[in-house]
């Protein structure tokens, strides 16, 4: 696990640097945001601890920057006490959660666990394909970044394609998948086709570029469309 800490306060960097080294975390510090921004930026890391109050770009900015370049990294902000609005802004510009100073180190250690576990249970329950992406956990569906809503059954099938992606299923084993077998399956083999066309329609594969490929007398693949 690799954290980028950018806080000006030398001595309190160091300190978190020190600690989170201890507890096995990999810990880098910027004192400026102009390199706390490139380094966040060209460099990959698991979490930020982004102070605001730095000389040269703040805090917010440095998130604003991240977030637009769709960075998705955690960012623990690191707040001074008397500056309420800066909680409102940085949890408005994308922070996942801030401490406000002084804190206590283990409280700082507690957060940082906290978002880095809520980060791989996530990363865990997404499922992607070129510009697709399904979260089992909520179910939600996007292409390029829009939201698709389809049927139940529709899911279901998409899922397990996904599970399977470049390996051909039979529409067999999608019908037992998501009717189980106690159904007329001959039947439902032909259902499959049909959830499969709507499927397409959404999901607006192309014809010629077709994201859910047919594979003739056996069934279907999702296949990345670069591989
Ligand atoms: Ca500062």
């Amino acid at each position: 696990m690799r954290i980028l800490i950018v806080e000006d306060e030398e001595s309190l960097a160091l300190q978190i640097q020190g600690f989170l080294a201890s507890n096995g975390y990999t810990a880098e510090v910027s004192f400026d945001g102009e390199e706390g921004l490139e380094k966040a930026l060209v460099e990959e890391y698991d979490l930020i601890l982004l102070d605001i109050l730095l000389p040269g770009i703040d805090g917010i900015r440095i998130l604003k920057e991240i977030r637009k370049e769709k960075m998705t990294v955690p960012v623990l902000l690191l707040t001074a006490k008397d500056r309420v609005d800066d909680k409102v802004k940085g949890l408005d510009a994308g922070a996942d959660d801030y401490l406000t100073k002084p804190f206590a180190i283990p409280e700082l250690l507690a957060r940082v666990r906290s978002l880095l576990r809520r980060e791989s249970d996530e990363k865990s329950s997404l499922l992607k394909i070129g510009d697709l992406e399904i979260n089992t956990a909520t179910h939600e569906i996007k292409r390029a970044g829009r939201n698709i809503t389809v049927t139940a059954k529709e899911y279901a099938i998409l899922e397990f394609l996904l599970y399977n992606k470049n390996r051909v299923v039979s529409r067999l084993s999608i019908a037992e998948h998501v009717w189980g077998d106690n159904f007329d399956l001959f039947t439902m083999t032909n259902f499959v086709d049909v959830h499969i066309k709507n499927l397409r329609k959404k999901i607006l594969s192309s014809p010629e570029k077709r994201l859910i490929q047919t594979v003739r007398g056996v069934g279907y693949m999702i296949k990345d469309e670069t591989l």
